[in-house]
């Protein structure tokens, strides 16, 4: 736990989210902007700042998470996308490393 960070909060319950799955180390919720009809937030509860400074089992994890959540939301057979911004060039703003589950419509491709 960071105190001063945003997603450490909303695991710590501080920061109200719309939750929509959980493990021991993940949470899954909205993202308060949608950039799609579905947007959900993917994170390691426990804090890291970039995709980087992941170990390989929580990064496995985070994505066996995004894939479960895009099942339950109903995109995945129709396909979907997870991004992991990172950095500044990147367009990272918050700085607890999260994967982006965006679909439910036809994405563009190259992003902005
Ligand atoms: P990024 O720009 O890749 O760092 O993504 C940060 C994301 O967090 C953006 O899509 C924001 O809309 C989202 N966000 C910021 N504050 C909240 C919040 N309180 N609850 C849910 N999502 C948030």
């Amino acid at each position: 736990m960071t105190a001063d960070c945003l997603f450490c909060r909303i695991v710590a319950g501080s920061v109200p989210a719309r939750v929509v799955h959980q493990t021991d180390t993940v949470l899954a919720f909205h993202d308060i902007n949608p950039q799609a009809p579905t947007h959900v937030l993917v994170i390691p509860k426990e804090h890291h700042r970039e995709v980087g400074d992941l170990d390989p089992l929580t990064a496995g994890q985070v994505l066996q998470a995004a894939h479960h959540v895009a099942k339950a939301e109903g995109i995945a057979e129709d396909g979907y996308r997870l991004v992991f911004n990172t950095g500044r060039d990147g367009g990272q703003t918050v700085f607890h490393v999260h994967c982006h589950v965006l679909g439910g419509r036809r994405l563009t491709w190259p992003p902005g």
